[in-house]
């Protein structure tokens, strides 16, 4: 069951694709690595949920929009520069 894709329904006659825009992403991204402020939604300016999970070698934070449920991953290697 690919639950995931069923929390963020494409509305009928709507222009939205169902994910962020390279732009929107890279802004997202730069806001999560930065930390410079709370991450924002570049769609809709709801409050992203961020959580991150740390591994060995790397960190991967999973954001997701409390309003418009766009959702969008954000990998950072170990050395990759901001
Ligand atoms: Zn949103």
């Amino acid at each position: 069951m690919l639950t995931a894709e069923r929390r963020a329904p494409r509305l009928p006659g709507s222009r939205h694709s169902p994910g962020f825009s390279l732009g929107e992403a890279a802004q997202i991204r730069r806001d999560v690595l930065t930390m410079s402020s709370h991450p924002e939604c570049p769609r809709c300016g709801g409050e992203l949920d961020v959580v991150g999970a740390k591994g060995a070698d790397d960190i991967i934070w999973i954001t997701t929009c409390a309003d418009c449920r766009l959702s969008l991953v954000v990998h950072r290697r170990a050395g990759d520069l901001v």
